[in-house]
């Protein structure tokens, strides 16, 4: 069974609309057992969208489209639908109905362009859409399904999980499917590959193990497809203890699980608390922090000591350490931890001081160089890092090499 996605719209194409419909699909499709072969991204032109279905035609057995269904003139999917089908648009009353009991219900005048939403192509089947006037389309052509959806995200979700799955899985019997995602961090892809070579070796063929990274982060996930779902999740839990087994230093959980809510989990298991006293992750550290549900139990608050003068007379950086060695050093992460650690009376400090660049390096510490340190009540860890040129990176680089560093203090616990 394999699906095509097409996405509708100039602005996919300029660069101004990131399309993240297919990637929802992708997922939606990937997590029912349906292989997705191809996306296409065409712009609101008869004959790119005329091309697109052909050529999905040929290769796939269900087509979806998102995007060109509203009541402007730039909204061309459905008289090209018809065209495609040679077949006309005709009123559908359901449709006619909603539309206008939206309109009256926020008091709007009915638009002529409103009711040609009501329009649709003679050949389909509607997909209700309760969250807006443009309907979803189901074609039944040639022995192949196309399915038409708008292109605003949150109308499409909500149609392809009400109204376009049900009909998915009731019409064609679909395979099992079994994923499982191991998050690692701290470990580049191709040491993570070699560390685990001889696990993906032993993989059968109907097991995928496929490696996602991200800044200073790896997603590895095992997928199985076959028959039998339980069988499937038996194999992949041999294969992924067999990970765990190799690499538990580096995994700090699974699934969407982020890097700061399994630090978080771990403080609150242990009913502990932290702090940060930040300079050149401006806040980022404490984003994450707070971003975990239930932050408040463990996080009591932060610094943002960027100038020498406010890490001087907030955290009681010393005025010597700041002239003559810099603020991007290690006596001065130490002190800016030590310093939040008493003021704020935490179980835990964390301190980052750096480059984030694009200026400012020098030979001896060049853009990208991060000092990071975490005060404990018996002692304060260092550590110094050189993430490179990238401004955004630097600033996300700290803030995970950060928790990671406390993360593994807190599993000695
Ligand atoms: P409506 O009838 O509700 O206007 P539509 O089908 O006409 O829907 P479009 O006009 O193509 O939808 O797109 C509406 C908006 O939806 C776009 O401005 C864009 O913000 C968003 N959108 C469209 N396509 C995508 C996509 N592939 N990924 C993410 N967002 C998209």
């Amino acid at each position: 069974m394999k699906a095509e996605i097409i996405t509708i719209g100039d602005e996919l194409l300029i660069g101004q609309v990131i399309d993240t419909n297919s990637a929802w699909i992708g997922q939606r499709l990937t997590e029912v057992g349906i292989q997705l072969y191809q996306r296409t991204a065409c712009g609101d032109n008869r004959k790119q969208i005329l091309d697109s279905l052909h050529d999905a035609e040929l290769r796939a057995d269900i087509i979806i489209l998102t995007g060109g269904l509203g009541p402007t003139n730039d909204d061309i999917t459905k008289a090209t639908l018809c065209e495609y089908f040679n077949t006309t648009l005709i009123e559908n009353k359901i449709v006619k109905d909603w539309v206008c009991k939206i309109f009256n219900n926020k008091n709007l005048p009915m638009l002529e362009s409103n009711l040609l939403q009501a329009m649709v192509p003679l050949n389909c089947e509607i997909l209700f859409n309760r969250t807006g006037t443009a309907p979803g389309m189901w074609f039944n052509e040639n022995n192949k399904i196309f399915i038409s959806l708008p292109g605003v995200p949150f109308e499409m979700k909500t149609i392809f999980d009400e109204e376009v799955l049900p009909r998915i899985k009731q019409k064609f019997s679909l395979p099992s499917i079994f994923n499982r995602t191991i998050n690692t961090v701290s470990i580049g892809e191709s040491f993570l590959a070699d560390k685990i070579k001889y696990i993906e070796d032993e993989l059968p063929s109907h097991i995928k193990l496929a490696y996602l990274p991200s800044v200073n982060m790896v997603r590895l996930r095992l997928s199985a497809f076959g028959e039998n779902k339980s069988l499937l999740e038996k194999e992949v839990n041999v294969f992924a203890e067999k990970i765990y087994f190799e690499i538990a230093e580096y995994i700090y959980g699974e699934g969407n699980d982020s890097l700061a809510n399994s630090v978080g989990k771990l403080l609150m298991q242990n009913n502990k608390t932290v702090a940060t006293a930040e300079s050149c992750s401006g806040g980022y550290i404490a984003h994450q922090l707070t971003s975990v549900a239930g932050s408040s139990k463990f996080y009591l608050g932060s610094i943002i000591a960027y100038s020498y003068a406010i890490k001087e007379s907030e955290l009681g950086v010393s005025k010597n350490v700041l002239n003559t060695l810099g603020a991007v050093s290690e006596e001065c992460v130490v002190q800016m931890a030590e310093g939040i650690f008493k003021k704020f009376n935490v179980d835990y400090a964390i301190s980052a001081s750096g480059i984030a660049g694009p200026d400012g390096g020098t030979n001896e510490k060049p853009v990208g160089t991060v000092w990071i340190a975490i005060a404990t009540k018996e002692k304060t860890i260092t550590k110094k890092s050189n993430f490179g040129e990238n401004r955004e990176y630097n600033i996300q680089k700290t803030s995970i090499v950060a928790l990671d560093m406390l993360r593994k203090i807190l599993l000695e616990l």
